[in-house]
């Protein structure tokens, strides 16, 4: 393969148009949007119009008039388009670490109505730290614990003291990808529930919630979805048990009758009771905007035409990086069905300047620490994410190639490059 390759396979890409939505800095190639996905074109306009009119003239009229009342389920069920869901089964509240308290509260309270001898909540050991926190911190509060364990080994432990099964679908790390299925069913055999985390699935890879057996989900609006920093979450119920059993932050939008003022709180019918206050309006807007860029996929093929393109990318960088950075070692798998949409290599000493070095260079990862506590994650690792709605081939080629020379130079020992940030 080569760059003239890669330009070609770019001129017959029938997804090419869809970067014509994003507001890119010219020059940049953008490998981030696994932690914060790029400007929409559209999202300036559609918040200031919001701000203006909506809020400067509507005012209060606006929660009716401009529809900012139904605000979580409408771009809730664009969600669920993305993720297997049906329409009325998902909304968008506050935020992935919120939203993951209240799903899995409400899955131990109802394994537990039943089976109060299971008290084990299990995930994974590498899993993304805020999900840890809140699982650890709630079986605390609930005489529960949280049980760690790689991969490989979760299916053999679920058992009879098994609660909930808590994973997140695609490792935020090494980008290793879940069979949601296969688990989900095994957490089912053993009669625990699952809980699936999507931040770094859903509008990244195909996710079929219902068909693979899911009974929660939670994801973020930041990240694939081009909502913007801080974007507010979604949260998604099985219809099955959505009307079951109340979650815990009963605020009144959650409520049967929000706008009746009564003092006792009556839960509203479906996933609408896992909303618990007043919904960021400007948040939303921008939100929605973002969402319509992953939908304007559809036409063209939707997530599966998504899925192959990223699956080109990231096959096209980390073959030509594994063939020419020989420094660097691969943590992403091989397999296509295992990898999710981004690539990571590890080096134990410089990942960190590296990743700076192509800061400066305008080809912008990111670094994430080794944990020297956790055998399979231990090493630093350089983190690549592909967006397949706004990159291109060319542009994978080309951060291969820049970070070929970023070693081969020497220029990752700058001093500048070695100093750390607060957020990395
Ligand atoms: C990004 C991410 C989050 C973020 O949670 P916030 O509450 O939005 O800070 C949570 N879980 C996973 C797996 C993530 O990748």
């Amino acid at each position: 393969m080569t760059r003239d390759d890669a330009l070609a396979l770019d001129a017959a890409d029938p997804l090419a148009p869809l970067r014509e939505q994003f507001s890119l800095p010219p020059g940049l190639i953008y490998l981030d949007g696994n932690s914060l996905g790029v400007l929409p074109r559209a999202t300036a306009a559609r918040v200031q119009q919001a701000v203006t009119q909506e809020w400067g003239e509507g005012l209060i009229r606006s929660w009716n008039g401009a529809g900012w009342i139904d605000l979580p389920q409408r771009l809730g069920d664009k969600i669920a388009r993305l993720v297997g869901a049906g329409p009325g089964e998902l909304v968008v509240a506050d935020s992935t670490s919120v939203n993951l308290y209240k799903v899995l509260a409400a899955a131990l309270a109802m394994v537990r109505a039943d089976a109060p001898q299971r008290r084990v909540i299990l995930s994974e050991r590498s899993n993304f730290p805020t999900d840890l926190y809140i699982a650890q911190a709630l079986a605390q509060a609930q005489g529960c614990e949280l049980q760690l364990a790689e991969p490989e080994e979760l299916p053999a432990l679920l058992g009879a003291s098994t609660a909930v099964l808590m994973l997140t679908h695609v490792n935020y790390r090494t980008g290793r990808m879940h069979d949601m299925a296969a688990l989900s069913a095994a957490a089912h055999a053993a009669g625990a529930l699952v809980v699936w985390d999507l931040a770094h699935s859903a509008g990244a890879v195909p996710v079929a919630l219902k068909q693979d057996g899911a009974d929660f989900a939670v994801g973020c609006g930041y990240k694939y979805l081009n909502g913007g920093p801080g974007a507010p979450a979604f949260v998604w119920v099985h219809p099955q048990h959505a009307s079951r059993f109340w979650q815990p932050l009963a605020g009144w939008m959650g409520h049967a009758a929000p706008f009746a003022f009564t003092p006792g709180y009556q839960p509203a019918p479906g996933i609408a009771r896992y909303l618990c206050g007043t919904p960021p309006v400007l948040s939303m807007v921008a939100l929605d905007c973002g969402l319509d860029t992953v939908l304007a996929a559809e036409p063209l093929g939707g997530m599966a035409a998504l899925r192959a393109k990223s699956l080109a990318l990231t096959r096209l960088f980390a073959e030509r990086v594994e063939a020419t950075c020989p420094q660097l070692q691969r943590v992403s798998p091989r397999e296509d069905a295992l990898r999710g949409s981004q690539v990571c290599f590890s080096h134990p000493e410089i990942a960190y300047p590296v990743v700076q070095a192509l800061i400066a260079r305008g080809v912008i990862g990111d670094f994430r620490a080794g944990d020297p506590s956790h055998p399979a994650g231990a090493v630093d690792v350089l983190r690549f994410g592909f967006t397949p709605l706004y990159l291109r081939h060319v542009d994978a080629w080309d951060a291969a190639e820049h970070l070929r020379e970023v070693l081969a130079s020497g220029e990752w020992q700058r001093p500048e490059f070695n100093q750390r940030h607060a957020v990395t």
